[in-house]
């Protein structure tokens, strides 16, 4: 395969650079961008061939920053775009989706995207060990993928993560680094490690191809609604990447003319405990002020957000909006999404149908306005969420007589 990527570029000033690991502009500061030959991946791309590929988000490779094949994480993406009429309903919009990234291969939630396209540019760059600093969900999926290619990793936490995420990194064999802070302080730790050990870290020095697997989440999107864009995306935001790659997918396919329209509002949520974001929005700053997270949505508890500014823009350019919930709306979305579709989200999940719900009452989401939710993680992981807001019920013997006096009475007492 050819590969369609020229290099990288400064946001900033646009100075070009080699592809290498590198992420941040040494002249500016500004982060680094992977730019592509888009009218040769447009001689290609036509949907026809797209929809004869293999259903993963590999079928879009040719505007993925990866040389060769890609090595890690054959089999992400591609996961259902739900009609969710019920939700809908309960919400005020005839048309919802709910695009279900809750169950992404191989560790249930996007981060497998952003990770198969960082450890497949790792291998490229012969990098034997990788690292990240995580919030939980990149941290199953680098310690995932990398076993899967017998890569050593270095995973960094914060302390208070949920059990599900930590057991499901341990259980890869990786090393885990549980930090005493916040994700700020991880990252910021993680920063000195990369800049002193020769590794692969995907979110630092292998960062501009990390967030470049996002885009494979628009533009499944779009072709699962029969290359259309939609007139509303509802986002959650960590340090605002992926939201900017939704736009960016967006944008791209409608250059290479795989659809014809593309207005889509886009709108970012994030949990009031922690949102830097949103809170620039409402006030009209261009700005983030860097906050210290306190809520229950750890995966997206990013005080201070690298996408921010560019996050606050993508918002505002395409006449979107932030708005934030509370821990108490994390979980009415949670259980929402789950009444409604049979869908057991995470807490960012929990966080975008609630953001959801305030939009359509503040009118920013009309009725017949096509809309997607971004369900990007799996409830399994953040069960401390909701474990207090659901009854076990006792137990009874296995006798007729039991259930219909004890278990009956005990269910319509409810
Ligand atoms: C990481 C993450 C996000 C947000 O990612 P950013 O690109 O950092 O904004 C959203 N949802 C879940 C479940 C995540 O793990
Ligand atoms: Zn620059």
């Amino acid at each position: 395969m050819a590969s369609y990527v020229t290099g990288l570029q400064c946001r900033e000033c646009g100075r070009p650079y080699p592809k290498a690991p590198l992420s941040v502009c040494e002249y500016c500061f500004g982060p680094l961008e992977v730019s592509y030959d888009y009218s040769a991946a447009k001689a290609v791309l036509s949907r026809a061939a797209i929809e004869k590929r293999p259903p993963n988000m590999w079928r879009y490779q040719e505007l993925l920053p990866v040389d060769g094949e890609a090595r890690v994480g054959r089999q992400a993406g591609f996961t259902p775009l739900v009609r969710a009429d019920n939700l809908g309903k309960r919400l005020g919009i005839r048309e919802l989706y709910v695009k279900n990234d809750s169950v992404c291969f191989p560790t249930l939630s996007f981060k497998d995207r952003v990770v198969s396209v960082a450890l497949s540019k790792a291998l490229e760059f012969g990098f034997d060990t990788v690292g990240c600093a995580s919030t939980g969900n990149l941290a199953n999926s680098v310690a995932a993928n990398a076993s899967s290619v017998g890569l050593r990793s270095y995973v960094f936490i914060p302390a208070n993560l949920e059990l599900g995420k930590v057991l499901g990194t341990l259980v890869y064999r990786t090393n885990v680094i549980r930090v005493d802070g916040n994700y700020d302080d991880v990252n910021r730790l993680c920063s000195e490690i990369a800049g002193k050990y020769q590794w692969g870290f995907v979110n630092i020095n292998l960062r501009p191809f990390y967030a470049e697997g996002s885009k494979s989440f628009g533009y499944e999107i779009a072709e699962q609604l029969n290359w259309r864009v939609p007139d509303c995306v509802v986002v959650p935001m960590a340090g605002g990447s992926l939201i900017t790659k939704i736009r960016k997918a967006f944008t791209e396919f409608e250059k290479i003319g795989l659809v014809t329209e593309n207005g889509c509002r886009i709108y970012g949520a994030q949990a009031t405990g922690c949102s830097p974001i949103t809170t620039a929005v409402k006030s009209g700053r261009d700005f983030i002020k860097p906050v210290k997270p306190q809520t229950i949505a750890k995966s997206i508890a990013i005080g201070n957000p690298a996408d921010g500014y560019y996050a606050i823009r993508t918002m505002n350019e395409t006449r979107g909006w932030g708005e934030d919930v509370s821990d108490g709306e994390v979980v009415e979305g949670i259980r929402m999404l789950a009444e409604e579709e049979g869908i057991f989200t995470e807490t960012a999940g929990g966080v975008t149908v609630a953001v959801a719900r305030r939009l359509v009452e503040q009118g920013r989401i009309g009725p017949g306005d096509v809309t997607v939710l971004a369900i990007t993680g799996n409830g399994l992981k953040t069960q401390e969420a909701v474990q207090d807001h659901l009854t076990r019920p006792e137990s009874i013997g296995a006798r007729l007589s039991e259930f219909e006096v004890k278990a009956m009475a005990a269910l319509t007492a409810r």
